[in-house]
């Protein structure tokens, strides 16, 4: 696990951290119908430390997130109610480790603004101000993932590439040969091995180049000629906490011989949906105990990690093999693959070259040949982890209590 994924942890633990010492009883909500807008008014016993925010999906909602609180409303024993205006049915929901009111808004309405008056007569008040918006402005500023993204870019901002493995002395680098056994992958064309004894044969060379160095922990997710499923190598990669995780392939272009080179992908914008999709119903990120909302943002934090550290990684990957060998495309490139779909693990899929070209057949099939690609690929991952340790860490300590960051990234 990285560094950084343990500091959102961290994060995601201050956030949830029990804080019941005072809890701020709600005693009365007030809803005020005027030309331009509605106000909410919450009154609780002592001041209340309250985020809000609005959700588009599913139905627009307004959602209160108090630091601790318990409902105390006279005349509705119910948690529940009906509001005015552009409110609806209103809940208070203390199931979550962060007690919620969770409003039904009869449109698209933004917050224009939120108060904290002390008390007049009655409780501290929380006033809320919706007013009516279009539903393209509503979408733009409503929901947790927009929130993430914010908080994931002042992360890559202030973190750079300060992603930190666990262990800078033993990086885990889990190494990938694209299918084997009853797979044998593109087939061979000019003599020699079919794909998956070529990146078997390159894999095996790579392990062997990283272990030299005593620097790396090498997992392979196959080093015999074995059928593997394409999720059971992701969760390999997974369940071995792995810094980076690496797919091994070799090409075809069918009957064309023309097309040469190789080609390193990192995941497309379709990859990183199912990885999100896959992690939101994958009970490893789901906690029912905490809001969903946080599950969200930690899912979106470590797939904005994930991407980064994977394009720079294809980025020295395709420096280093460019010095030895042909590339296929100038430019980054990106893939739906499913072993790069996982939410956590930075990944690329490196084609060495392709099987149906002359030349790069006869170099992935010479072993001096593949090691020399297989070099070019240790020396980018000496590069990616070269700085290792190095930022990230002091950003983040000095931040745990990131709470204030959800509030001011709204
Ligand atoms: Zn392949």
């Amino acid at each position: 696990m990285t560094r950084i994924f343990a500091l959102i942890l961290a994060f995601a633990a201050a956030l949830l951290a029990p804080q019941a010492a005072h809890a701020q009883d709600i005693t009365a909500i007030r809803f005020g119908e005027h030309a331009t807008h509605t106000r909410v008014v919450i009154e609780t016993r002592t001041p209340a430390r309250v985020r809000a925010h609005t959700l588009s999906e599913p139905g627009a909602r307004l959602v209160l997130s108090f630091e601790s609180a318990s409902w105390a409303v006279d005349g509705l024993p119910d948690a529940a109610g009906l509001g005015a205006g552009l409110v609806g049915a209103f809940r208070f929901d203390d199931a979550a480790s962060h007690p919620r009111l969770v409003f039904s808004l009869s449109g698209p309405a933004n917050i224009r603004q939120q108060m904290s008056l002390d008390p007049a007569g009655g409780g501290y008040r929380t006033v809320i101000d919706l007013e009516p918006v279009s539903q393209a402005a509503f979408a733009s500023v409503s929901g947790f993932p927009q929130a993430a993204a914010t908080i994931t870019e002042l992360v890559a901002r202030e973190a750079g590439v300060g992603f930190t493995p666990e262990s800078c002395e033993r990086i885990r680098v889990v190494i990938d040969p694209g299918h084997g056994g009853r797979d044998p992958g593109a087939l061979a064309r000019f003599g020699g091995m079919h794909e998956s004894g070529v990146v078997l044969a390159a894999g095996l060379a790579l392990r062997d180049i990283l272990n030299e160095s005593g620097r790396y922990e090498v997992i392979m997710t196959r080093d015999t000629d074995v059928f593997v499923d394409l999720y059971d190598r992701v969760r390999i990669a997974r369940e071995a906490r792995a810094d980076l995780f690496i797919s091994i392939h070799a090409d075809s272009a069918g009957d064309n011989s023309g097309p040469q080179g190789a080609t390193v992908y990192s995941m497309n914008a379709r990859a990183e949906s199912r990885a999100r999709d896959r992690a939101i119903t994958d009970g490893n990120w789901v906690d029912i105990s905490r809001p969903e909302e946080v599950s969200r943002i930690l899912v979106e934090m470590s797939i904005a990690n994930k991407r980064s550290q994977s394009e720079l990684f294809a980025e020295a990957l395709r420096t280093e093999v460019g010095r030895t060998a042909a590339l296929w495309r100038s430019t980054p490139m990106e893939a739906n693959f499913a072993v790069l779909t996982d939410a956590e693990t930075p990944a690329v899929l490196f084609e060495m070259g392709f099987l149906t070209n002359r030349e790069d057949s006869r170099r992935m099939n010479d072993p001096a040949g593949r090691r020399r690609l297989m070099q070019a690929a240790a020396a980018a991952i000496d590069t990616h982890f070269a700085g290792c340790g190095a930022t990230g860490w002091t950003y983040w300590a000095a931040n745990t209590g990131a709470p204030a960051a959800v509030a001011s990234a709204r």
